[in-house]
């Protein structure tokens, strides 16, 4: 990071934000991008632009005690953190997984500005969750600690507050408890508070499937600009939850080869070409290891102390969590002649593997860019409720591609013109911030 102002503002963040590396690491990279931007119109540093960029609007966290089945009792830690209103309600997912903390959170929620700005749509970005693990729990339990945590969070959102969604750990399930909730406390059936909904109760088609499908359309626009396909391609998947599930399924309809899935307990490497209605089955409906899938393929082997980086393929397609494609493995895709990698998941790639990839000339797409097909789609639930309307599987899936053909497109277009040709990266996080950024000047200094 050359210029001296960009080095103060990322100083600044580290001291104010001890300990939080995935919030260091996630605005380092933006703050990295921006020089090009700042050296141009340096009006973007006045009146403390940045500074105020990333220090998030309101911050909550709040306790969650719940009970188990045994009459047990247990207390977690919930988290909102409410990071940007410069173009809408703050809005994002939210994460129920032990690894949660507040650095984990904020990382998300300044992701989320960028890429939510990215999507054309008006939303601003936010992002909570808690340290609570689903795994190996009851449905009644699931439930009674969807309740307490909504009965907390009920106070802060609103459909032109904040609006929350799904993210690793919470899927339809949860989100339905948690609207339950939030609709018995209010007395009030406002569908736009939440997305992710179910369809019969002011959900959008296409949301449940919209990150994968919009990861996979992001990511055969990168191919067609390099003058190629999917059909034949040999395609890397990481991850077995609802963004793995759903960009498997749209490269299978495109002719890729998807040949492994994994979980935290291992990977599946399925030469064969994996079967989705039984990964589908194991993940979704039994909620089980991605050991299952293997016991249950004959063409599949799970292997548990190896990496699935280690598998040759044309395209990677990490779509599990945070920094799980490092150095090491940037290399030995590189090796093994992948030649484009696009995030699924919020930083799957760790800053030295996204320098390995621009060293080698392998196609790299951030997640901010690649995976907004998500939080798109979410946008357009948020439409559909304020115009109590429905729109067919059809008519979202074709405004979900067009959005993700744009993002794609931008993203490419700025990198040019500010002399990084290719650079995703660079041109996502610049389009990203000039939209936040100008409107932040607009609304003077709050
Ligand atoms: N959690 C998703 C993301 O990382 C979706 C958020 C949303 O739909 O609000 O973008």
């Amino acid at each position: 990071m050359p210029s001296t102002r960009l080095q103060e503002v990322y100083s600044t963040l580290v001291a104010n934000n001890p300990g939080e590396s995935e919030f260091h690491q996630a605005a380092k990279e933006v703050l990295e991008s921006l020089e090009p931007v700042i050296k141009e119109h340096p009006e973007y540093t006045d009146r403390a632009l940045l500074e105020r960029i990333i220090e998030p609007e309101r911050q909550i966290i709040f306790r969650v005690p719940w009970m188990d089945d045994k009459g047990e009792y247990h207390v977690n830690r919930g988290y909102r953190v409410e990071f940007s209103s410069a173009l809408g309600p703050y809005k994002g997912g939210l994460r129920f997984h032990p690894s949660v903390n507040l650095g984990i959170i904020k990382f998300l929620g300044f992701e989320q500005i960028f890429k939510n700005s990215l999507t054309g749509l008006s939303m601003g970005g936010g992002k909570g969750g808690s340290n609570f693990d689903p795994k190996g729990k009851s449905d009644d339990e699931i439930m009674r600690f969807c309740q307490s945590f909504m009965t907390e969070l009920q106070r802060h959102i609103g459909e032109n507050v904040d609006v929350p969604a799904g993210d690793i750990g919470v899927g339809g399930r949860e989100i339905g408890y948690m609207y339950g909730q939030y609709k018995r406390i209010r007395n009030s059936f406002d569908a736009g508070v939440l997305t992710g909904k179910g369809i019969n109760w002011g959900g959008s088609l296409v949301r449940t499937e919209a990150t994968g499908y919009g990861l996979v359309y992001f990511a055969a626009e990168m191919l067609k600009d390099a003058g190629t396909n999917m059909d034949g391609k040999k395609v890397i998947v990481s991850g077995a939850g609802n963004v793995a599930i759903y960009a498997i399924e749209k490269l299978q309809e495109l002719g890729a080869d998807v040949i492994t899935a994994s979980d935290s307990s291992g990977y599946v490497y399925d030469p064969d070409g994996l079967d989705l209605d039984l990964l589908k089955q194991v993940k979704e409906v039994e909620r089980g290891r991605i050991k299952d899938y293997a016991d249950k393929r004959p063409s599949a082997t799970f292997v548990s102390d190896g990496s699935i980086w280690d598998v040759e393929c044309d395209v990677a397609l990490p779509c599990a969590t945070q920094n799980e494609l490092d150095g090491d493995a940037a290399a030995k895709l590189v090796k093994n002649g992948t030649k484009f990698v696009a995030e699924g998941a919020n930083m799957p790639c760790s800053p030295e593997a996204i320098d390995v990839f621009n060293a080698a000339g392998v196609r790299f797409a951030p997640g901010k860019a690649s995976n907004a097909g998500g939080v798109a789609t979410s946008g357009l639930e948020m439409e559909q409720n304020a115009a109590r309307s429905h729109w067919s599987f059809d008519q979202a899936d074709q405004r979900l591609h067009k959005i993700m053909v744009d993002i794609h497109d931008t993203s490419i277009e700025t990198a040019e013109k500010y002399g990084f040709p290719d650079n995703y990266m660079i041109g996502a996080n610049i389009a990203g911030f000039i939209k936040v950024a100008d409107s932040m000047i607009d609304m003077g200094v709050i």
